[in-house]
């Protein structure tokens, strides 16, 4: 019988640049393939670039690195049965940490710290699970849909505000919303700004 196996876009070793968790060495994984179609979306690449590996495979390309903290992203991670994957790198002592559009109410039960992404739609089981709902926020952001996620922040999970592709505009009406809504937190995309690999 075949090995289980994921398409797999890239696997990297680099700094966590945003979120809560900004800081934090970590071994991306990038899995290939989204279905969302985002205009602003910085990921194009990972749609269909990438090569079907075994999860063993997949592991052993992780373990290369001295780090035990994982990124498991895309793409979109949860159009893929990622979930035997997440099994397997529990049981060898990886905290692992999963970036998703929400889109699909997927089993991650073996997620340490679930980052959900809204886009055009979005999982409330999703959302309830999620650790940080961060949002993307531009010009174009509908304000009075922002709203309904603020709902979701409580001593557990974290709503952040993203501004679109660092731009100075999106940035100050990030903040504008923040100071407006102290309950709020702001994600910058640090490892763009500090060009970091
Ligand atoms: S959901 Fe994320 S990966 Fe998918 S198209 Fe949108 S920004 Fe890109």
């Amino acid at each position: 019988m075949p090995q289980p196996s994921l398409k797999v876009n890239e696997i990297f070793y680099s700094i966590q640049g945003e979120g809560p968790h900004t800081g934090m060495p970590a071994v991306f994984l990038r899995l290939a393939g989204c279905s969302m179609g985002c205009v602003f979306c910085d990921t194009r690449y990972a749609f269909s670039d990438g090569q079907l590996m075994p999860l063993t495979d997949i592991v052993q390309a992780m373990e290369k690195y001295p780090c035990r903290n994982a990124v498991i992203t895309g793409g979109e991670p949860t159009e893929q049965d990622f979930a035997p994957l997440a099994a397997l790198l529990k049981q060898r002592g990886w905290c692992l940490h999963m970036e998703s559009n929400g889109a699909h109410d997927a089993d991650v039960s073996n997620i340490d710290f679930l980052v959900i992404s809204p886009k055009k739609y979005v999982s409330r089981q999703m959302l309830q699970k999620a650790h940080t709902i961060k949002i993307v926020v531009g010009q174009e952001t509908d304000l009075q849909d922002l709203q309904n996620y603020f709902q979701y922040a409580n001593e557990r999970t974290a709503v952040c505000l993203q501004p679109q592709s660092n731009l100075q505009e999106n940035i100050d009406l990030c903040v504008k919303l923040i100071k407006q809504n102290p309950f709020l937190r702001l994600s910058l995309q640090t490892h763009k700004m500090a060009n970091i690999k």
